[in-house]
């Protein structure tokens, strides 16, 4: 069941004003929703791990004529806390609040049983998909505190909710992923405006999909883009209620 209420679609200038970060922007989902973002108002800021993939996000929507992005390269494997928090002492230098924080950047991965699982890996993934959500949301959250209201959205998946055999690291980190949005949303939802909710995009036709199941055929699942609704509907206005929530794009 879709958490969008019946007949919402999101109207020009839907996010105008506001400024929101997405982590793996250069690709995937990640990509898409930084092009709608802009699409509907919002100064984006682009991180991600290649530079040329988020260039050529930055064209895109300089070409469109949407508001100027700013560029982050950052490898999340490798970026310690205190160069996240200096990243935020430079980010509240640019733009005085944050209303919108996607963490989308994830690692898959090998697909193997625990038993084979190497421990490097496993370290990668929880360093990508959990350690650096929980640094760069705390270095975020004074600037998310700034805003009217914001919205802070963990990406999730099917795995995070019931694990499955040969998900391996990548799904014990979605686990965390919701236990660190059920624990920020339970702190901050009685003293500020910052909502927090995790959502599963269930099956998308992009590179980590087709890289998990390499036999199916890449148009059995939706384009990213053709989905965005979801992701505009969460970082606007029209969703100040939903918090705390673990909800999904697709039932
Ligand atoms: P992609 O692999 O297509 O994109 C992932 C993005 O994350 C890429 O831009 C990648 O950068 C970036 N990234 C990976 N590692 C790092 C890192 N160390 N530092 C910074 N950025 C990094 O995946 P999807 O778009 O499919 O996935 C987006 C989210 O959706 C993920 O959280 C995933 O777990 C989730 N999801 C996806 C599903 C699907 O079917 N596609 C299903 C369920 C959940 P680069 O381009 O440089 O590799």
């Amino acid at each position: 069941m879709t958490f969008i209420p019946e007949n919402w679609t999101p109207q020009d200038g839907e996010l105008d004003g506001k400024s929101i970060l997405i982590t793996g922007a250069g690709d995937g989902i990640g990509r898409a929703a930084a092009l709608s973002f802009a699409r509907y108002g919002a100064e984006v800021l682009l991180l991600g791990r290649t530079e040329a993939k988020l260039d050529s996000v930055y064209d895109a929507i300089v070409s469109e004529g949407g508001v100027t992005p700013a560029v982050i390269p950052a490898d999340l494997a490798q970026t310690s806390h205190d160069q996240l928090m200096a990243l935020a002492g430079e980010l509240s230098g640019s733009v005085p609040c944050l209303h919108g924080l996607l963490h989308n950047a994830s690692l898959l991965g090998d697909r193997k049983p625990l038993s084979q699982t190497s421990a490097a890996i496993w370290h990668e993934i929880m360093q990508v998909n959990v350690n650096a959500a929980f640094m760069l949301t705390q270095a975020l959250v004074p600037m998310l505190q700034e805003a009217p209201s914001a919205s802070v959205v963990f990406t999730s998946s099917s795995v995070g909710r019931r694990g499955r055999a040969y998900w391996g690291g990548y799904a014990v980190s979605k686990f965390a992923t919701e236990g660190l949005m059920q624990v920020l949303a339970d702190e901050l939802g009685s003293i500020s405006d910052i909502r927090v909710n995790s959502l599963n995009p269930g099956a998308v036709n992009t590179a980590m999909r087709r890289t998990a199941y390499p036999a199916e055929p890449p148009q059995t699942n939706p384009a990213p883009e053709s989905l965005m609704d979801h992701w505009i509907f969460l970082m606007s206005d029209a969703s100040k209620d939903l918090h705390g929530q673990a909800l999904s794009v697709q039932s």
